[in-house]
């Protein structure tokens, strides 16, 4: 179930939007004013976040649920933070650095 959300370009006001169905997506309104002149919001959650602003969001001190390792996308990015936060420049190795991330055998090497 998608949660959209949303600018009304006439009151200017946010909201959220639950769907559940697809169809709903076209009758879209503003929440205070009814207007159908919206624009659509990229959430925090959004899949289609760059590199950068994931590595900016990243918190190795935190611990992440089974979720944030099943978007294959994230696995790595703690490797790559702790090579950033310690000055390393692997440059090309990165790329081989990640892979090995992804397959999780770069825990094997930085728990020790
Ligand atoms: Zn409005």
């Amino acid at each position: 179930m998608p949660i959209y959300e949303y600018r009304c370009n006439r009151c200017n006001k946010e909201f959220s939007q639950l769907y559940l169905k697809s169809t709903d997506l076209e009758l879209s309104r503003c929440k205070f004013c009814k207007s159908q002149e919206l624009t659509r919001l990229l959430s925090s959650f959004a899949l289609h976040q760059t590199e950068e602003s994931r590595l900016a969001g990243f918190d190795p001190s935190t611990p992440r649920g089974d979720a944030f390792y099943k978007d294959s996308r994230n696995v790595g990015l703690w490797a790559k933070k702790r090579m950033k936060d310690v000055g390393v420049d692997l440059g090309s190795k990165m790329d081989e650095i990640v892979e090995r991330g992804r397959t999780g055998k770069i825990l094997d090497d930085y728990d020790k």
